[in-house]
């Protein structure tokens, strides 16, 4: 049995992240087993004048697009990585799984450097491309979620069309929920009714995760799309992601489940942000993706960045909600981490770079302050390997 207590200036504790001085934690074979000032153990590992968090979760993510880097400026968003007819789905419709390794190894790798444990990441063409991109994260380090995503989907769904189930999509739902994983699917709008409620069926009954883009464009929340979603998938286990053009009215009518924030994505796509203040008004606990690898750099700390400049003057959001966003209130829908007894280790040290600061400027300091050549620790279990200076 492995035992050491690691120490830091700072913990971010819990489910609350509680800001923990000169805090210690006792691990035992990788698993927390107690949190307070005095080490428990002989073995003690200090990390100095750093801030303890735990490893960010970054809940949505399309990896397999990295190769459009560098094309978004030049062709309107649809016809890079709109489904079916975008570039992304005609590359990725003919790519070779293989010829993706090495492109998502970096990916990862990356994504790794930003300080993230646990990523949720969308697999379109699940049943070719799962396997090469669940083996690179391993690889990498990640916990992964996978989302798989049917290969058929309807451009549009005409009324006669609702009670029809496409036998591929049928197939290929039943193998990804064989397999365990979660399924991925474009948008309510893309589906007939009684296949939104087969996939809501099948994962539910599961415990798997269904991810679905809702209302991220005008157009689709003119089409109705929450409601298609809140009628069909939510009896699953199911996540909405963008929710960019809700009104008021709207939040207040959303269950309580994951919501998936993009910020950058939706001021680069549509050039307006979600009602941040009104979901966490209504008491919704949302997460954050950055979405598009070819678009936006897989780094959960910009996004909570950008959005706290982007609410400036809010009163009800806070900078620790914003910590939250990438670590416990994605821990309290199942996946992620807080660092808390009874749970696996798995921590970051962030090095702080002034002397003396005062533990309730904390939340502050990660989120305007820090980047990622701070990250000193990444601890995972009993591995604490140190990773800059
Ligand atoms: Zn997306």
């Amino acid at each position: 049995m492995r035992r050491v207590s690691i120490k830091s200036r700072y913990a971010l504790i819990g489910e609350d992240l509680e800001v923990v001085n000169d805090a210690v934690i006792d691990t035992s074979d990788g698993e927390i087993v107690g949190v307070g000032k005095v080490p428990g153990y002989v073995n003690v590992i200090d990390l100095g004048n750093t801030i303890l968090v735990p490893q960010l979760t970054n809940a949505h993510i399309h990896v397999l697009d990295y190769f459009l880097m560098g094309l978004y400026k030049r062709y309107y968003i649809d016809d890079l990585v709109g489904a079916p007819y975008g570039l992304k789905y005609h590359y990725l419709h003919k790519a070779r799984p293989e010829s993706l390794r090495s492109g998502l190894s970096h990916v990862f790798r990356r994504v790794r450097r930003y300080g993230v444990g646990c990523l949720l990441t969308i697999i379109e063409f699940g049943t070719r491309f799962a396997d090469v991109v669940l083996e690179e994260a391993r690889k990498a380090g990640l916990c992964i979620v996978p989302l798989a995503e049917p290969s058929v989907f309807r451009v549009y769904v005409h009324l006669n069309e609702e009670e029809d189930v496409d036998e591929t999509f049928e197939k290929e739902v039943k193998y990804f929920i064989d397999r365990g994983f979660g399924i991925s699917l474009v948008s309510p709008l893309n589906y007939s009714i009684a296949e939104l409620r087969l996939v809501a069926r099948l994962a539910g009954s599961r415990g798997l995760l269904i991810s679905t883009h809702v209302s991220e464009t005008e157009d689709a929340h003119a089409d109705g799309d929450l409601d298609r979603a809140l009628g069909t998938l939510i009896t699953g286990n199911t996540m909405l992601v963008h929710l960019t053009q809700l009104g008021v009215d709207e939040i207040l009518r959303l269950p309580k489940i994951p919501v998936t924030l993009s910020p950058r994505s939706n001021a680069e796509f549509v050039n307006r942000l979600p009602n941040v203040d009104a979901m966490l008004r209504a008491g919704l606990r949302p997460v954050i993706g950055t979405d598009n690898v070819a678009l936006i750099e897989p780094d959960p700390w910009g996004e909570i960045r950008f959005l706290r400049y982007a609410m400036a003057g809010s009163a009800v959001l806070r900078p620790v909600d914003l910590l939250k966003m990438v670590t416990s209130w994605a821990w309290s829908w199942g996946f992620g981490y807080v660092l808390r007894e009874g749970l696996l280790m798995r921590g970051i040290a962030v090095g702080v770079a002034y002397e003396d600061l005062s533990a309730d400027y904390i939340y502050d300091y990660l989120v305007t302050r820090a980047s990622t050549s701070d990250i000193i620790y990444v601890i995972d279990g009993p591995e604490v390997v140190r990773v800059a200076d």
